[in-house]
């Protein structure tokens, strides 16, 4: 098993509102290891964003601890080191809102290689290199965001986070605002850098099928919890947790083999709650077709059913 890069252990972020308290992350405990792709996968509204701004340090925890390489360092990203900022980037999911639009790509590309002081050799050549990397022409440092595609700007900013040569890169819905092709372009890009840097991905998706072939190890998360997390071909051949059988159930697939895989059609009841009015016992029951009687009252624990495969749910308890 490679190292391990990142240990997050019962993190919990509450944030308190006019309506009370928005339970947004609640005993969530995952890792990732040097090289792998951890996908983080959730409707809109289960908190899986909310972990990857607590890791980059954007929030602070309200408990539990996160470790980057063996170090807690569980505190905002005001009081984290320069190494640690350098070490942890994060892609945003809308380029258009996170590159500074009075900037130009050259300015943008050069802010991290300045703050960091980074550059050994001409800064400009870098920039250069930093675009040619992305697969973006160097006249291209000239222009403004706002003059680039939608897919152009998310390679700047990808460009952006690998400026710093990180070591993991937390990347939030990096495709989803983008054409199809675009979508598969970028996906190959990451993959690729991967590969050249063994760089580590905490990938936030809502998209179950793009894990398929881009995670290492997949972890559903619902109303602020993880429910189920196994390594990707255990995870979509033998999926365990109501809840995945009915995301996988959804999901549309090309070949036969494939539709062959997916679980019977699942139906769930209801809309997900509010994070603000957490159902008792476990977050899925309201929804669950084969909630039994305890699901209302108890919230189950994690249960190791093989290896590296954990899940949520009563009815695995029992086995
Ligand atoms: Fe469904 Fe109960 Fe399992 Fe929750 S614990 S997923 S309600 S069977």
């Amino acid at each position: 098993m490679p190292e391990e890069i990142l240990r997050v252990e019962e993190l919990q972020k509450f944030f308190v509102t006019v309506q009370g308290t928005v339970r947004a992350v609640d005993r969530v405990s995952f890792t990732v290891h040097a090289g792998e792709t951890l996908g983080l996968v959730g409707e809109s509204g289960s908190g899986k964003s909310t972990v990857a701004y607590t890791v980059v340090g954007l929030y602070a925890p309200t408990s539990g601890r996160i470790y980057f390489e063996g170090s807690d360092i569980s505190r905002p990203v005001a009081k984290r080191s320069k190494a640690l900022k350098r070490a942890i980037q994060i892609v945003f999911q809308d380029p258009g809102t996170s590159l500074n639009p009075r900037r130009t790509i050259q300015q943008i590309l050069e802010l991290p290689l300045k703050v960091h002081r980074l550059t050994v050799g001409d800064r400009k050549a870098e920039v250069v290199e930093l675009l040619r990397r992305v697969e973006l022409p160097p006249e291209y440092m000239y222009k403004s965001p706002h003059m680039l595609g939608g897919g152009e700007r998310q390679m700047v900013a990808i460009a952006r986070a690998l400026a710093t040569k990180p070591k993991l890169i937390i990347l939030d819905e990096p495709t989803s605002a983008l054409d199809v092709s675009i979508q598969a372009k970028i996906i190959n890009m990451l993959i690729k850098f991967q590969e050249e840097m063994n760089l580590s991905y905490l990938f936030i998706t809502h998209d179950l099928s793009l894990m398929r072939n881009v995670a290492t190890r997949v972890a559903i998360m619902y109303l602020g919890k993880i429910c189920e997390v196994a390594p990707t071909a255990e995870f979509f051949q033998n999926p365990l947790h109501p809840y995945t059988k009915m995301l996988l159930s959804s999901i549309p697939v090309v070949l036969e083999e494939e539709e062959a895989l997916k679980p019977t059609k699942i139906i769930s009841e209801g809309e997900i709650p509010s994070p603000v009015n957490v159902p008792p016992g476990c977050g899925f029951h309201t929804r669950c077709p084969v909630r039994e009687e305890i699901c209302s009252r108890v919230d189950p624990e994690a249960v190791e059913v093989s290896d590296g495969h954990l899940v949520r749910c009563h009815l695995l308890n029992r086995q």
